[in-house]
């Protein structure tokens, strides 16, 4: 497994009432080749100022990285490249797809021109090539009739034709790493399990890594390898996709598990974990998913849980229910119930 992507002691905060206070707290975690890394979390959760961290888009200010931090990258670390250099890595070797294709896609231009012109600029060739082989992979993102679709606008597509088109846009520079953040939230159920099939394709045929930003675990369970489970700013598990669906510890995991629509019921209630994310500075002390936690000990109030290895196969949670004795790795997950 080589890594591709060394996130280190990521801290994002920005300035509240006089003090600086983090939205995103010592984020750890790497991607390897080829594979495909889910971060989930609800709206606040920071998962998508780490994503824009590591694309270099996060607006500082007002956003404040802290120095220690790091995303390792090619030996180098993006979050101290100068814009020109970043900007020479996004769209070729990590690219960037959004929940809502129309604005990352100029209503001015057709398919055609936008897509050659991402091709050319970070290929040396000419047009008659760049247009072959946007249309190559417009037809590996299954849009059969695509000679024809490079003259549209996007305005005269579907919103899952457009999510594809981005999907092929972006793929287009054959980049390392792939973030997609919530890339199907928009789009209807069966629309949604097709663009994930077809990013789960274009991470097998291509090894590009891809890192999924969603709030929701049945996204992950579709295709994903690894988990990150992200609270208020904070890694709360990680683990294989197996370790979080087959034996989930973290309280809110467990929450946001019972949270996925169970699409054989279809009229079951959905349930959602009663309360909202905290906003960032806003509990000192304790385990910030005590408010919500029902698992919640008296000790939760005061005492921050580090995150811990609870099993031998690297999956690991923060929470006190989960703490070995002086703080040690836990024992196998020994769990107070
Ligand atoms: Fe719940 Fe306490 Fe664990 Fe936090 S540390 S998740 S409040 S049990
Ligand atoms: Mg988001």
């Amino acid at each position: 497994n080589s890594v591709v992507l060394d996130v280190q002691d990521l801290t994002i905060s920005f300035r509240a009432d006089g003090k600086e206070v983090p939205a995103v707290e010592n984020v750890n975690f790497q991607l390897n080749k080829g594979e495909i890394l889910g971060i989930v979390g609800e709206s606040g959760s920071g998962k998508s100022l780490t994503s824009l961290s590591i694309m270099g888009l996060l607006p500082k200010p007002p956003a404040i990285v802290d120095p220690a931090s790091s995303v390792i990258f090619n030996g180098e670390n993006l979050l101290e490249l100068s814009d020109t250099k970043m900007r020479k890595i996004r769209g070729n070797q990590i690219s960037m797809i959004f929940q809502e294709p129309m604005t990352s896609l100029n209503p001015l231009f057709t398919v055609g021109q936008q897509m050659t012109e991402a091709y050319r600029l970070h290929h040396e060739t000419n047009k008659k090539k760049a247009f072959a082989e946007c249309v190559a992979m417009l037809k590996l993102v299954g849009l059969p009739r695509a000679e024809s679709m490079m003259k549209n606008y996007p305005h005269e597509l579907s919103g899952g034709m457009r999510q594809r088109v981005m999907i092929a846009m972006s793929m287009v520079c054959q980049p390392n790493i792939l973030i997609a953040d919530e890339p199907t939230t928009a789009l209807d159920v069966t629309i949604q399990a097709q663009i994930l099939k077809l990013m789960k394709d274009l991470n097998e045929k291509t090894d590009t890594s891809i890192i999924l930003i969603t709030h929701d675990l049945g996204v992950v369970a579709e295709v994903c390898d690894r988990v990150l489970v992200m609270y208020a700013g904070k890694i709360v598990e990680k683990g294989s996709v197996r370790d979080i669906f087959k034996n989930p510890k973290h309280p809110y995991t467990k929450g946001l598990l019972k949270s996925v629509p169970d699409i054989r019921q279809k009229d079951s209630k959905l349930y959602s974990i009663p309360g909202n994310v905290p906003k960032p500075g806003t509990i000192d002390n304790g385990c910030v998913f005590a408010p919500r936690c029902e698992y919640a000990i008296p000790a939760c109030g005061t005492v921050s849980p580090a995150l811990q290895k609870v099993s031998s196969e690297g999956q690991m949670v923060r929470c006190l229910l989960y703490q070995g004795e002086g703080g040690e790795a836990a024992h196998g997950g020994a769990v107070v119930k």
